[in-house]
């Protein structure tokens, strides 16, 4: 297999462009999927302590058999357990449930503006980074404005923000915001959670480089320079999403795709609101 992209982020650590998302993978399946996935070489995936599977995740990668640094696990505060002191414990639960000494990317899964935690949370993080048991940290599902509180309050820029973004949803504004800033995005449900794998656009494109909807989907997501976790618990699903590596969309191709944005093609939550 071709060597896997990575991108530089702006704490001068490489992130791999691609991974494996576990959201609604149940926990004693975790085990057995993220297997799968490291077999068919996979090296980073994307849990959270919201997704109750941090256990079965932990599991593969103790029983992997690639070395752990061959490894990048990202994993998401809880939304209950933001505030300084909650984080710092909810992290070591997180560890032990992980089975981990260090982890390579943390973290806050939503900003819950309303509730007005995300700064004592995100000092927390710096601590915990400070301290060596996190290479990485970053946010999910911050908008600019509280991306740009949080960097004023603090002087610590995220790594990266992990947000919905897919061909139908592309955060044109919002990615011009990160990278004025030097964060990274990162993107969830990058196949719209599998909606638009029939779209007749990217079938086109399917058909014209050999290749299925969802690789030609995950490959605008890397020529655009996104970090893209597309989930699967289906073994071929998985071997599928990874076979990206050997091609690159055209210039006028990756314009096509970037044409069905749509201002209302949002799928979960509005960050403002949720929580
Ligand atoms: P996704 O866009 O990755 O779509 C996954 C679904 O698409 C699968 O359940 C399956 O039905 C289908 N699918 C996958 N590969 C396919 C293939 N090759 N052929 C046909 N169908 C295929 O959706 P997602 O799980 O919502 O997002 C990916 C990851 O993003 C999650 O697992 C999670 O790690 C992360 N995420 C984060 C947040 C957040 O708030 N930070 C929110 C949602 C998801």
């Amino acid at each position: 297999m071709a060597e896997q992209p990575r991108l530089r982020l702006n704490d001068g650590n490489d992130f791999l462009q691609f991974g494996l998302g576990v959201w609604q993978v149940p926990n004693a399946e975790a085990a057995g999927v993220v297997t799968t996935a490291i077999e068919a070489g996979y090296r980073a995936i994307d849990t959270a302590a919201g997704y109750n599977n941090e256990e079965g995740v932990g599991a593969a990668i103790a029983a992997a058999a690639v070395p752990r640094r061959e490894l990048t696990i990202t994993t998401k505060l809880r939304n209950e357990d933001q505030g300084y002191d909650q984080t710092l414990r909810a992290f070591d639960a997180s560890m032990k449930r992980l089975r981990l000494e260090q982890l390579d990317l943390y973290l806050i899964h939503w900003p819950l503006p309303q509730r007005g935690a995300y700064l004592d949370t995100w000092r927390a993080f710096i601590k915990l980074r400070d301290e060596g048991r996190i290479r990485s940290i970053g946010v999910s599902n911050f908008t600019p404005a509280h991306l740009t509180r949080l960097i004023e309050e603090t002087g610590i820029t995220p790594v990266v923000n992990q947000i919905e973004l897919h061909p139908r949803f592309q955060q044109k504004k919002q990615r011009a915001f990160h990278a004025s800033k030097g964060i990274a995005t990162q993107c969830w449900s990058p196949l719209g959670q599998g909606t638009i794998l029939t779209d007749p656009t990217i079938g086109e494109l399917a058909k014209k480089y050999g290749k299925t909807p969802a690789q030609v989907i995950i490959r605008w997501h890397l020529d655009n320079g996104l970090i893209v976790i597309p989930k699967s618990v289906t073994p071929a699903r998985i071997r599928e999403n990874i076979a990206v590596f050997d091609f690159e969309l055209a210039a006028e191709d990756i314009d096509g795709i970037d044409a069905l944005d749509d201002a209302s093609g949002r799928i979960g939550p509005d960050p403002d609101h949720f929580g």
